[in-house]
């Protein structure tokens, strides 16, 4: 059965897969949504004896259903292979009656790249299907993590270029550096002078913006999205929840049909959005706690049913959390509306105009599985510090206040239900937030020691992502106000 996609906020024409990878954004500024989200025909026991390649081949086909098996293949294998430094892709690891899914073995450290490292392929490829001869320009904002892994992604990938906005003062120390040494001809990297927020809604605006598309067009080039926004972010993510649970079940961990509750430290909502997708496709799964840190617009609407974005902007040492507005809530919205467009719509324009909307008992009694959590900055420090001290084990801070978020639960609820928690970045990346959580004696160490220390601390070979950038010479240097992002795209553009 082909799976078609369409807008969340009008129930126009459907497009394929390939065509939604494609555009990113649906013209009505709406998120493509498959038209009905497919059952897997693989069963868990099948998968429980398959690679990780194999696992992405059996869920990905099921939503990419216009994409022939050699080309889904083809993505797949250019996407899993040597990057990543363990040939499990995604290892579980168990600490203290808790399992880790380490998502952070790709390119960049940063769970991003079980994403974008296929995402060029699919969009390439999606291209060619298409017959569309434009230069593909991907456009993103990023709080820190989407930025470097699309840059991995796409530099020197034929047909396509790439421009990256993020909030200078915004983000870690190592992930400016990752992202400012980037190499490849087709790269751009842009600090702006405000939030990641800033620089979503301006990268919004270039997107709705038909003049500068016609523009774009005549000299034959046309954006995309590598956001999280994009249905081909979206569908390779949901294939780590799959693999995961099936990993439990072939060691026996889990008996067939158990349910096991994921844990998400969540800014965009996509990562828990994936394993609300993967829970649809018949994957036993209990409960899907978000966890937000200081900015917990998402835990107060799961406590309350009210999105309110009217607040102050906090940055934490979290900061690919730092988020007030998680654009693919837009998807989960959409379905708890019962698939209304018209309502959706609705809700966004409040969002946009108010900055707040507010569900229906209805609406909010759909979204039963979800539970949100969060945890302030002292305490994702004593969480780091607790896991290190119990387990030996040193998590990065957006993955201690998922951990945080459930020890908290452990204490409050009954609930034994075998539990992942999504670990999503490498400790390396943040390597003076962790620590000084361990211990307050390395405040205001200088980064590189930092990491040789944490090396030291937590008996683990420092990642080939993050020695490379000791000695890499900056190559991006350009900061500009919100205000001027058009300008200097147009610049890059030369139009
Ligand atoms: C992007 C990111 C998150 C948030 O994921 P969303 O899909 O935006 O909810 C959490 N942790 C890390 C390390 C990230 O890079």
């Amino acid at each position: 059965m082909e799976v078609m996609y369409q807008s969340t906020r009008s129930n126009g024409a459907k497009v394929t897969a390939s065509q939604a990878i494609l555009k990113g954004l649906a013209e009505d500024g709406g998120l493509f949504v498959p038209t009905c989200i497919p059952k897997l025909d693989t069963s868990l026991e099948d998968i429980a004896a398959m690679d990780y390649k194999e696992t992405a081949y059996r869920v990905m086909k099921q939503f990419l259903t216009d994409f022939t098996e050699e080309e889904l293949r083809d993505c797949i294998n250019r996407a899993y292979d040597e990057k990543f430094d363990t040939k499990e892709i995604a290892p579980l690891v168990e600490k203290n009656g808790v399992y880790y899914l380490e998502l952070f073995h790709g390119a960049t450290i940063a769970f991003k790249d079980m994403a974008l490292s296929i995402l060029p392929h699919l969009m390439t490829t999606s291209a060619k299907k298409n017959k569309i001869t434009n230069q593909i320009v991907i456009l993103t904002a990023t709080s820190g993590d989407t930025g470097k892994a699309a840059l991995a992604g796409f530099a020197d990938v034929e047909g396509t270029s790439i421009i990256v906005f993020y909030p200078k003062n915004g983000v870690s120390a190592i992930q400016e550096r990752q992202m400012v040494t980037q190499k490849g001809k087709n790269t751009s990297v842009i600090g702006i002078t405000g939030n990641f927020d800033d620089a979503q809604s301006g990268v919004k605006a270039m997107f709705h913006n038909k003049e500068l598309a016609k523009a774009m067009d005549s000299k034959g080039c046309q954006f995309s999205s590598a956001n999280s926004i994009n249905i081909g972010r979206l569908v390779p993510q949901v294939v780590y929840y799959v693999y995961s649970y099936t990993r439990l079940l072939g060691q026996g961990a889990v008996a067939p049909g158990e349910p096991v509750n994921f844990v998400v430290p969540t800014g965009n909502f996509g990562n828990i959005l994936a394993a609300f997708y993967a829970k649809n496709m018949g994957v036993p799964i209990g409960k899907l706690i978000c966890a937000s840190n200081e900015n917990k617009v998402l835990y107060d609407f799961f406590n309350t049913g009210v999105y309110d974005k009217n607040r102050r902007f906090i940055l934490t040492s979290s900061p690919s959390m730092d988020i007030l507005v998680s654009s693919n809530l837009e998807r989960l919205i959409y379905k708890i509306t019962g698939e209304d467009a018209k309502k959706t719509s609705d809700m966004m324009a409040a969002l946009a105009s108010t900055g707040q909307y507010s569900l229906t008992e209805d609406m909010r009694a759909q979204m039963e599985d979800f539970i949100g959590g969060w945890a302030g900055e002292e305490k994702t420090a004593a969480e780091i510090k607790r896991v290190y001290e119990t387990a030996g084990y040193v998590l990065d801070p957006h993955t201690a206040v998922a951990s945080a978020v459930y020890h908290d639960y452990q204490l409050k609820s009954d609930d034994a239900a075998k539990t992942v928690i999504a670990s999503t970045a490498s400790p390396y990346k943040f390597a003076a937030s962790v620590m000084t959580a361990i211990d307050k004696k390395y405040e205001g160490m200088d980064d590189f020691a930092l990491i040789d220390a944490l090396s030291k601390t937590s008996g683990t070979k420092i990642p080939d992502a993050v020695e490379e950038i000791r000695s890499a010479p900056v190559l991006h240097d350009t900061v500009c106000e919100t205000a001027d992002m058009q300008k200097v795209v147009e610049q890059i553009l030369g139009l």
